[in-house]
């Protein structure tokens, strides 16, 4: 398309408006007789015109606290619709929104999908950004990607340790978090077959916080509310405030 018909295309299409900003336009363009593409894309995106076509979950992004659906309980599922499309394409969908993230852990809930599934892994990349000494204070080791359906948590070991953790759906903070040292989990895998494990230190750290987002909780209710921290306080000094949070995956 080229400037001059942007500028007419733009005018037949906004002359049934009657607003003060349409009028200054159909003024400005109908004496200047064109307008460049770049200044009319502009304005009109200014508009909120074309609206953006809502997305059904399960989403390709995670969604953020005030989600009405990271307060839910999660509906567990039956052994025999674990096999379906329907639910095979969600642990898709969450294995690649999990790795598009970058995630360490994810649940179904957290793309708009609220059902008791939770995906955890914690591999090689993972553990670049940790220290010798995190590693062992936060009891830290690799573990495998692992789908956990109808979880069931059994604490093993009650005393509490704290640890600095976020959340995808509450970007851009961390916050220190208590959390039991020890549990066991019982559920199903994807293929809906019995599974049972044993995780200390930072694995029952990430399978107990994905637990809690299938019973509609968060992090933020029982952190140490002091230490709730935006992860980029000192950017945004650097910057002036220029700073952006992205919501969607890099
Ligand atoms: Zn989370």
């Amino acid at each position: 398309m080229k400037c001059t018909e942007a500028g007419i295309f733009l005018q037949k299409n906004i002359l049934s408006r009657t607003d003060s900003t349409c009028n200054l336009f159909i003024k400005m363009h109908i004496s200047a007789r064109y307008i460049s593409y770049k200044a009319a894309r502009n304005w009109y995106a200014n508009l909120k015109l074309v609206k953006p076509t809502p997305q059904d979950p399960p989403f390709k992004h995670v969604v953020q606290i005030g989600d009405p659906t990271l307060r839910q309980v999660a509906v567990k599922l039956y052994e025999d619709e674990i096999g379906t499309p329907e639910i095979q394409f969600l642990i898709k969908r969450l294995k690649y929104v999990f790795k598009k993230y970058n995630c360490v852990g994810l649940s179904a809930p957290q793309i708009g999908a609220s059902f008791q599934i939770l995906l955890a892994e914690f591999n090689h990349d993972h553990l670049k950004i940790y220290s010798k000494k995190e590693i062992e204070s936060k009891e830290i080791t690799l573990q495998p990607e692992t789908v956990i359906i109808n979880p069931v948590m059994k604490v093993l070991d009650y005393n509490k340790v704290i640890f600095s953790e976020s959340c995808e759906s509450v970007k851009g903070f961390y916050a220190d978090v208590p959390r039991y040292r020890k549990i066991e989990l019982k559920g199903l895998t994807e293929e809906g077959k019995p599974i049972s494990l044993i995780a200390q230190g930072w694995w029952a750290r990430i399978l107990q916080h994905e637990i809690d987002h299938l019973n509609g909780k968060l992090y933020t209710d029982i952190m140490e509310p002091k230490t709730l921290t935006c992860s980029c306080w000192n950017i945004v000094n650097e910057r002036g405030g220029r700073v952006q949070i992205p919501f969607g995956h890099q």
